[in-house]
């Protein structure tokens, strides 16, 4: 069984990819899986940290618009705070967080 603290990101952050690219999940959370391990004082951060490294790779190679922000609906949601724990889902054109990272309405 891995840390809890990784199968509480992980299942945040699958929930809200949607179902869509598992490969990118599961090449962030190999990363944050040896990161924690260095860090293990770092696990309520973790779901922060792992929907940012799948972003970046969403970004990358896939969609740079995601997660779509819902009210302005052309560009994508980012991740406050950068290194904390209760991280959310923020527009960072009117500053209001939209939901908590694991929350993300489809
Ligand atoms: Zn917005």
């Amino acid at each position: 069984m891995p840390d809890p603290a990784l199968a509480t990101a992980h299942a945040a952050v699958a929930h809200d990819l949607h179902g869509r690219w598992d490969d990118l999940l599961d090449a962030a959370l190999t990363y944050r899986t040896w990161w924690l391990t260095e860090w293990p004082a770092g696990g309520p951060y973790v779901p922060g940290l792992l929907a940012q490294d799948v972003q970046e790779a969403v970004h990358a190679g896939a969609d740079p618009l995601w997660p779509l922000c819902p009210t302005c609906r052309d560009h994508a949601l980012f991740v406050e705070p950068d290194l904390g724990a209760d991280s959310f889902w923020v527009c960072h054109r009117t500053g209001l967080p939209v939901a908590e990272v694991g929350k993300l309405p489809g």
